[in-house]
């Protein structure tokens, strides 16, 4: 595997895979690598010919509040794990080589990013995002690109990019890699004292709960809601946001008749945590198929 800073340099190298007939996956990240990272390195390795991991704290989709000089930061041991995991590339570009002196262009997506992380960290959250994810395909052109559903509201966002845009990259959702008691694995679960990791772990037992009234046939989104929110208030967790929200769109739902995205977001401990469940429709079945005699 190869560490490549410059912006150049990648395009040297894919350039010569594309030329060879190969197919480039891109697997674009923050580093901190656990294995919910790994296993979209591990998936794309598997599918492409060259892998290209990028490890960027983008400063931009941070508010001046938020933890950008706090976030964990480890290259030599992100490189060793991205190499066992299958890449070839890992891009590790100083903030600089992203955005040069006189960088003055965005991508803004309306809709979707006005709702849950978009409403509760602020506008600038998915629009940093969105302008480094098609910087990230303008620099490496991959075929394919993997994210993680445990950003579910900013694979939408990306879609919507790639769709919008016509970039002529596809988009694959991982499912979300848990630690064994359910927590969502998460860069940011090293802010959490051993109190408030024990704590952690009621958000998906929340979003379970839920789940589980969805599973037993209720419709009504509140009461859906209510079941995640009792959970919740049990533990003493108030989240910044719990939605039920049309997985399509993210228009807001009252009754479930496709599939949905529960979402969460809440400060627990030092740690901002958010974590989702689609709640897959099915439909009821109106007979039983006659059994074979
Ligand atoms: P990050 O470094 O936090 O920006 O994450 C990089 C990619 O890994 C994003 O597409 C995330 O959605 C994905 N990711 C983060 N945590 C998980 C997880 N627990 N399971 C699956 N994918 C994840």
């Amino acid at each position: 595997m190869r560490i490549i800073r410059t912006v150049a340099e990648v395009r040297s190298e894919v350039h010569a895979a594309r030329t060879a007939g190969g197919s480039i996956g891109l697997v674009p990240t923050m580093g901190a690598f656990h294995e919910g990272h790994l296993s979209l390195i591990r998936e794309a390795r598997a599918q492409n010919d060259l892998v290209v991991v990028s490890l960027f704290v983008n400063p931009t989709q941070f508010g001046p509040t938020e933890d950008l000089d706090a976030y964990p930061r480890d290259e030599s041991r992100d490189a060793a794990l991205a190499e066992q995991s299958g890449a070839d590339i890992l891009f590790a570009p100083a903030v600089d080589e992203i955005y040069p002196d006189g960088f003055a262009t965005g991508i803004h997506v309306t809709g979707i990013t006005e709702v849950l992380d978009g409403a509760a960290r602020g506008a600038f959250h998915f629009d940093g995002v969105a302008t480094v994810v098609t910087k990230l395909f303008g620099i490496v052109a991959p075929d394919v690109a993997y994210f993680g559903q445990k950003d579910a509201q900013q694979v939408m966002v990306i879609r919507r990019v790639v769709r919008d845009l016509d970039l002529p990259v596809r988009i694959v959702a991982c499912p979300i890699v848990r630690e064994p008691d359910g927590l969502a694995m998460s860069s940011r679960n090293i802010y959490l004292d051993p109190d408030a990791r024990q704590q952690a772990t009621t958000l998906n037992r929340a979003l379970d709960a839920a789940a589980a009234v969805h599973l037993a046939g209720e419709r009504d989104a509140a009461v859906i809601v209510a079941a995640a929110q009792r959970v919740l208030a049990d533990a003493g967790i108030r989240p910044e946001y719990l939605e039920l929200r049309s997985n399509d769109d993210l228009r807001p739902i009252e009754h479930v008749d496709g599939d949905a995205l529960l979402a969460v977001a809440a400060r627990v401990g030092a740690a901002r945590l958010i974590d989702n469940h689609v709640l897959k429709h099915r439909h009821v079945l109106t007979h039983r198929p006659e059994r074979e005699s």
